[in-house]
């Protein structure tokens, strides 16, 4: 089959990899309908973090299943599905409370696994792992476009309110524009908030943040950002999500918090070194990542797309073939794509 593979800085190709095949009896090999490339992909892309050439890539995938393994009960051959960004058994101590990223046997796709980007995927746990798309939503291009979202970024910004403690009624200040960041804004506006303060520097990616249901804009490149944002909320914003990474953005969440509030960090926090206790201290502000448990979310959030009262579809911005999923990195990279949407096979 055909699959990207990591070969070094700015190196990707589409290269012919071996088929998957069913390991365990949990297993089921997805058939890959739809990929996307995340900006989390750009920390190794561009060189900033470890990748290990050879290695596979993609974690973000919609697709039908092929083959099931004999201890697979949910689902079968010819089932849509969905999976987020890591499997997990659904059987241990943090699968039961909820953190399925913190499984005792969490995985994630892409490296030594089969990635996202490719014809097939063996999934580990698939009864634990994935979530059905309904064939209304298969079928609907749009709304199917919507539920890859569910596998990550939108997901991943949902849990960003939720850790933030967004409130009907309350006030949110989103940091970053990137997919994730776009997403945390829609989930707001989802929630119920009633200001939702986006920040960022790309002009057309915060046109799409008022669209989502951005109230006010805040340029993140304004030496004074932070006390523009004190000001617009009358001493800081209730819930903060930083939606980046890194320790610059982490800091001005939460400079930009109100006393009592709320901070969540979805970024990964590559580079970052120390939280400003002293300022947490005083002021009684919570922070609390991370990484989102999206197992937990997609089938709620999955009610929404189809009720259509939930599209982030449009944080996908240039649709391409797997075989050219190099040029998908490269748009990302130089940032004339907000995230890519890869046709790998028809439904
Ligand atoms: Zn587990």
């Amino acid at each position: 089959m055909k699959a990207t593979v990591f070969h070094g800085k700015a190196d990707m190709r589409v290269e012919t990899v071996p088929d998957p095949a069913i390991a365990e009896p949990t297993d089921a090999i997805v058939r890959v309908v739809n990929a996307a490339i995340c900006g989390s992909d750009l920390w190794w892309y561009r060189g900033l973090s470890s990748a290990t050439p050879g290695q596979r890539t993609g974690h973000e995938f919609i697709g039908v299943i092929e083959e099931t393994g004999t201890g697979v009960s949910h689902y079968k051959r010819g089932d849509i599905v969905a999976a987020p960004f890591n499997f997990s058994d659904g059987t241990c101590t943090f699968c039961h409370e909820g953190v399925f990223n913190s499984c005792e046997h969490v995985g994630y796709w892409g490296g030594d696994n089969d990635g996202g980007q490719g014809q097939f995927v063996r999934v580990p746990f698939a009864d634990a792992t994935l979530s059905t798309i309904p064939d209304a939503i298969a079928h609907d291009a749009n709304k199917r476009t919507s539920a890859l979202a569910l596998t990550d970024v939108m997901s991943t910004g949902h849990h960003g309110c939720v850790r933030a403690r967004v409130e009907r009624g309350g006030t949110v200040a989103v940091i970053g524009d990137g997919a994730v960041g776009l997403c945390a804004v829609l989930a707001a506006k989802r929630l119920g908030a009633a200001h939702i303060i986006a920040i960022g520097h790309h002009p057309s990616r915060l046109e799409q943040a008022r669209a989502f249901g951005a109230t006010e804009i805040v340029d993140s490149k304004d030496p004074d950002v932070a006390a523009k944002v004190i000001e617009l909320t009358k001493g800081g914003a209730h819930s903060v999500v930083e939606a980046v990474g890194g320790q610059g953005p982490l800091d001005l969440a939460i400079q930009i918090a109100r006393p009592g509030g709320f901070v969540s960090f979805v970024g990964i926090p590559i580079g970052t070194q120390n939280f400003d206790a002293r300022r947490l201290f005083s002021h009684n502000i919570t922070i609390g990542g991370a990484v989102a448990p999206a197992h937990a979310y997609i089938d709620e959030l999955m009610r929404d797309v189809a009720a259509g009262t939930l599209d982030p579809s449009p944080v996908f911005t240039l649709r391409l073939p797997l075989e050219d999923a190099p040029k998908g990195y490269a748009a990302m990279d130089d940032r004339s794509a907000i995230k890519v949407v890869l046709d790998v096979s028809p439904l």
